[in-house]
C-alpha cells in the first residue's frame, strides 16, 4: 500500500501509543492479542486501554479556545495512569500519535465532536423528563460528575469491572463527587446484563436515556444485536437511544491493516471490522423513530470545519439518536 494514508495513522496511532512510542519509556500497555469470546481487560490492556485512548483524545482536544465540549475530568484520568499517558498530559512529548495532524488532531475532533453530540443528547432527554440514564461502556465517561442536566437522574454505568474499579479509586482519589447518583454496574455486554443492572435500582418500567458511545466496534455483529435486542426489552415507551457506529473500514484498509503484522496491528486486532446492522435502521424497524448524521456533517453543521487531509477518518462515524414513542 503507496501512501500514508489516513488508516495508517489511525491505526499506527494506537500501535505507538499503546507500546510506548519513545524508546526507553514505559510502554502504556501491553500488545493485544486477538479477541475471544470471553477476553477481558483492565485499564491498561485490550479494549480497556481505549478508554484512555480516547480520554486523552477528549483532555487534548478539550484544551482548545474553541473546543466544542470540555471534559476536564478526562485530564485526571489520564494523568493517573502514569508513564506516557501522563508526559504527555503534562506536554512532554509532542511528538505523540495524538498530536499528529494526520491522525491526532482529526482523532482529538472526533472525540469532542461525539462528546457534545451525547452531552446534547442527554440535556434533551432530561428536558423530555427522563431521569433513568444507562451508559453502556461507560469507560471514563465522565458525565455524571461535569453535567449539571444530570442532577436528580440516576446514572448507570456499565463496563467490565476492572475498568470501573479504576475509575472509582482515581476519583476517590481526587475528592469527586458525582452530580447524579452514579452506580456503577460491572458486567461484559457480550453476556447477560440486565440482571445486574436491575439489581443496582434500574427500572424497564420508567423510560431510560441509553448511550452507547465507543462500543459496537468491539463487539461482534452478533452480540451487536443481542445488545440492541436488550435495549429494546428494557425500554419504556419515551425512551431514547443514542449511538455512535463505525462503518466497516474498506476492504483496502482493512487488508493493509491486517499485512502489517508487528509494527502495526494493534488496534486492528480489538475490533471486529465485519458488516453489521445499521442502529437507527435496527431500531426504526421495531417501531422507534429517529435519524442520524454523519460526523464530519455533524462538524459542519455546529459552524467547524472537519480536520484531517481528505476527512474520510471522520466520515465512517455516524452519531444517531432514536426515540421509543
Ligand atoms: N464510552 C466511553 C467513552 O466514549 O469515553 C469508553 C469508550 S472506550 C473506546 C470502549 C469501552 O468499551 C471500554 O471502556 C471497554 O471496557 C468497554 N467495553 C468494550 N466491550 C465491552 C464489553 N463486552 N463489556 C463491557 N464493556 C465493554
Amino acid at each position: 500500500m503507496a501512501g500514508n494514508t489516513w488508516w495508517q495513522g489511525f491505526h499506527g496511532g494506537f500501535t505507538r501509543a499503546r507500546r510506548g512510542y519513545l524508546p526507553g519509556r514505559t510502554p502504556v500497555g501491553r500488545l493485544a492479542v486477538m479477541r475471544t469470546d470471553e477476553d477481558s481487560w483492565d485499564i491498561n490492556t485490550g479494549v480497556g486501554s481505549t478508554a484512555l485512548f480516547v480520554a486523552a483524545a477528549r483532555a487534548l482536544g478539550g484544551r482548545a479556545d474553541d473546543a466544542p465540549a470540555r471534559d476536564p475530568l478526562a485530564e485526571l484520568f489520564v494523568s493517573a495512569a502514569g508513564g506516557e499517558w501522563a508526559d504527555l498530559m503534562a506536554g512532554r512529548l509532542p511528538e505523540h500519535p495524538l498530536l499528529t495532524t494526520d491522525f491526532g488532531i482529526p482523532f482529538q475532533q472526533h472525540q469532542l465532536f461525539r462528546t457534545r453530540y451525547f452531552d446534547d443528547y442527554l440535556e434533551a432527554a432530561v428536558s423530555s423528563g427522563i431521569r433513568q440514564v444507562a451508559v453502556l461502556a461507560a469507560g471514563l465517561d465522565a458525565r455524571a460528575y461535569r453535567l449539571p442536566w444530570l442532577a436528580g437522574c440516576t446514572v448507570y454505568e456499565l463496563d467490565r469491572p476492572r475498568v470501573l474499579e479504576y475509575k472509582r479509586a482515581t476519583l476517590a482519589q481526587a475528592g469527586r463527587e458525582p452530580i447524579a447518583d452514579r452506580r456503577e454496574v460491572a458486567v461484559d455486554l457480550r453476556g447477560d446484563w440486565p440482571k445486574a443492572l436491575r439489581d443496582s435500582g434500574f427500572d424497564s418500567d420508567r423510560p431510560t436515556a441509553w448511550l452507547i458511545e465507543g462500543l459496537l466496534i468491539y463487539l461482534t455483529p452478533a452480540a451487536q444485536d443481542r445488545l440492541f435486542d436488550t435495549v429494546h426489552s428494557l425500554s419504556a415507551p419515551g425512551s431514547r437511544a443514542a449511538v455512535e457506529q463505525m462503518d466497516p473500514l474498506p476492504a483496502e484498509a482493512a487488508e493493509a491493516l491486517a499485512a502489517d503484522g508487528e509494527s502495526g496491528s494493534e488496534w486492528v486486532k480489538l475490533i471486529y471490522n465485519e458488516p453489521r446492522s445499521e442502529a437507527t435502521t435496527w431500531f426504526t424497524d421495531r417501531g422507534w423513530s429517529g435519524e442520524r448524521v454523519y460526523l464530519p456533517d455533524y462538524i459542519r453543521s455546529l459552524g467547524h470545519t472537519p480536520a484531517g487531509p481528505d476527512g474520510r477518518q471522520q466520515s465512517l462515524i455516524n452519531l444517531a439518536t432514536v426515540t421509543r414513542p
